[in-house]
């Protein structure tokens, strides 16, 4: 298989060799798409893994689509791709992809690509498409960004979530991040064995009730992770994950509790100045986030 053709060519049924089910030549695993089919597919300058999000969908059809790490992305009848978690089945979370970029969905005669009015265009191989039906195995693009469409991906298996992770960290070096907080701004909460934390912002501090330290702990440790991220993204964690991390007393937290919790939480932050740090916001189904970090100790 020439990989500088951008066609993926099918060719006769394998005779026993295992064959890569994008590009169909004898090399690696059946179930995995090649090394070289993977690393054909373009994405924008510093993109990494973390940076696409999508749900496994109830209702997946035998579809998917590959990304350049060998993610399997399992496809509904209707998915929306764009930069949008709270509108798309799958978020590319890139400046360079419109909030809702393109559409991919299953009809009576096949599967159609469609472009959702978006800013940098959709791609089917080497055409910029409006609307199009999706051969078998296709190159996509949405954007700088390309995956491989297969209309029967059910024998495919995904990579393991390590290798992923390290994709991301060879990558997130290179990823334009937002700008440094000043240090002066600089919180460091630390645990103590009592359940409380303390957080401290140069010589003042404050103590940290149970439930503030899992609330101000979880958002911490995803804007840490999420430092490949664009800005406007970083660091959210939806109001259901975080109803689930925080050791409530009544049995059945409800997102009020939540919001009372979130306004006590700001005003242990106001004593350092910093409530404005602890941002919401509504769509993805409600989220929060702690701008800027906050550096965890032991
Ligand atoms: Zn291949």
């Amino acid at each position: 298989m020439d990989h500088n053709d951008r066609t993926p060519r099918r060719q006769a049924p394998p005779s026993g060799a295992p064959r890569c089910p994008v590009c169909q030549s004898p090399a690696g695993t059946p179930d995995q798409a090649c090394d070289a089919c993977c690393a054909s597919l373009a994405s924008p300058w510093g993109m990494c893994p973390s940076q696409l999000r999508g749900a496994a969908p109830t209702e997946p059809t035998a579809a998917a689509l590959i990304d350049r790490w060998g993610g399997v992305w399992r496809l509904p009848r209707r998915t929306v791709i764009g930069r949008d978690p709270a509108r798309c089945q799958l978020a590319l979370l890139h400046g360079d992809v419109s909030p809702v970029h393109a559409l991919l969905e299953l009809g009576a005669a096949g599967w159609w690509l469609s472009d959702l009015g978006s800013r940098t265009g959709t791609w089917l191989e080497r055409r910029r498409v409006t609307a199009a039906a999706l051969p078998r195995v296709a190159r996509v693009r949405v954007g700088a960004m390309e995956l491989f469409f297969l209309a029967d991906a059910r024998a495919l298996r995904a990579p393991d979530a390590a290798a992923r992770r390290e994709a991301d960290e060879i990558t997130a070096p290179f990823a334009v991040d937002e700008q440094p907080v000043a240090a002066t701004s600089a919180l460091v909460l630390v645990e103590a064995s009592s359940g409380w934390g303390r957080l401290s912002r140069g010589d003042r501090g404050v103590p940290v009730p149970p439930c503030q330290l899992t609330l101000l702990q979880a958002l911490a440790q995803r804007w840490h992770d999420d430092h490949a991220v664009a800005p406007a993204d970083r660091g959210f964690v939806a109001i259901d994950a975080v109803l689930a991390v925080i050791p409530w007393e009544a049995t059945a937290a409800t997102r009020t509790n939540l919001k009372q919790l979130v306004r006590r939480t700001r005003l242990t932050l106001a004593a350092l100045d910093v409530d404005d740090h602890l941002e919401g916001r509504r769509s993805d189904g409600g989220a929060y986030r702690m701008r800027g970090g906050v550096r965890l100790e032991p």
